[in-house]
């Protein structure tokens, strides 16, 4: 833990101090229908930066996310600041408000424990990511997603604001620069040069990272958009809307995860979301078998 921490009355919960916890918030304990003994209480483990306990009892539900002042995946041998959950919890809020339908809501915030009390997206609700690699088809996805990026980004945008709110709101999020830095260097930097933390399919794809560190122009490319990720506060972008920050069932789409938000291109959202899609759609073929053979539309289209 970093110094001074303790002092800011930080302390990294595990799931037997998360029970005292909720019993001492009302917030959260209502959340459980008032019935906090008995508690049933699941890390749920697959994220890569913070810790998310699914907690129920026989009246309710709640999922409580705690950021640690480190990269969870990583270790602690890459700090990173736990102000990332006030982030999140701005930004579930204010795209909450803007679009109910698709954004969980926020019970509870406790910005020393850097902890947020969310409502708990119910089975049969999974990871999209996941949905797409069985071969799941969700004729509503596209409909929800639009709903959401057209929501969010236009009425956080200057289409919608004045200019005094619009450049209030992007001083408030220029303090989310630790989260900015990160995706600067590992979506904008990283994969094309020789890093620490690039991930390839070895020997197989050795050819195809050193022709991407040695192609000038997609670098140059990539410079551009980077300046432009950088430069441009168009509207308060999710930041990280990959098919992993999504939760799905045929009928229903809801988006998490918004710690990276702040204000920049729309298009870095829509461009993560498109871009996901085509990587599960090139996919498709490495997940054939014979149950599914990827080819079949159902819907018709
Ligand atoms: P991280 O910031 O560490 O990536 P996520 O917000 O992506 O954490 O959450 C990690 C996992 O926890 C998600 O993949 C999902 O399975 C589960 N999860 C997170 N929030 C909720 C929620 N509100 N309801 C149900 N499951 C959730
Ligand atoms: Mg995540």
């Amino acid at each position: 833990m970093a110094a001074g921490d303790e002092e800011q009355g930080f302390r990294p919960l595990d799931e037997a101090s998360l029970v005292a916890y909720i019993r001492a918030t009302p917030a959260l304990a209502a959340s459980l229908g008032g019935r906090v003994d008995g508690l049933a209480v699941k890390e749920v483990g697959d994220g890569n930066l913070n810790f998310v306990y699914i907690v129920t009892s026989d009246a309710g539900s709640v999922v409580v996310k705690q950021a640690l002042p480190y990269i969870r995946c990583v270790g602690d041998s890459w700090p990173m600041t736990r102000e990332r959950a006030y982030f999140e919890a701005s930004a579930l809020r204010e795209h909450g408000r803007l679009c109910p339908d698709h954004v969980p809501e926020v019970y509870h915030f406790d910005r020393a424990m850097s902890l947020i009390g969310m409502r708990y997206i119910r089975p049969p609700h999974i990871i999209l990511r996941k949905g797409l690699i069985a071969g799941v088809q969700y004729p509503l996805l596209a409909d929800h997603m639009a709903d959401y990026m057209a929501k969010t980004l236009f009425f956080t945008s200057l289409l919608y604001n004045s200019t005094t709110d619009h450049k209030k709101q992007v001083a408030r999020y220029c303090e989310n620069v630790e989260m900015c830095r990160l995706t600067e260097q590992v979506v904008f930097s990283d994969p094309y040069m020789v890093s620490k933390y690039n991930r390839w399919n070895s020997p197989l794809l050795d050819k195809d990272a050193e022709a991407v560190r040695e192609d000038d122009g997609l670098k140059l490319e990539i410079g551009e958009l980077k300046s432009m990720f950088i430069e441009r506060a168009q509207a308060l972008i999710h930041g990280d809307l990959h098919t992993g920050s999504i939760m799905v069932t045929p009928d229903s789409t809801q988006v998490i995860d918004p710690e990276f938000a702040f204000y920049a291109p729309m298009g870095y959202d829509i461009g993560a979301f498109l871009g996901n899609l085509i990587l599960a759609y090139f996919a498709q073929d490495g997940h054939a078998d014979e149950a599914n053979d990827r080819k079949l539309i159902s819907n018709g289209y």
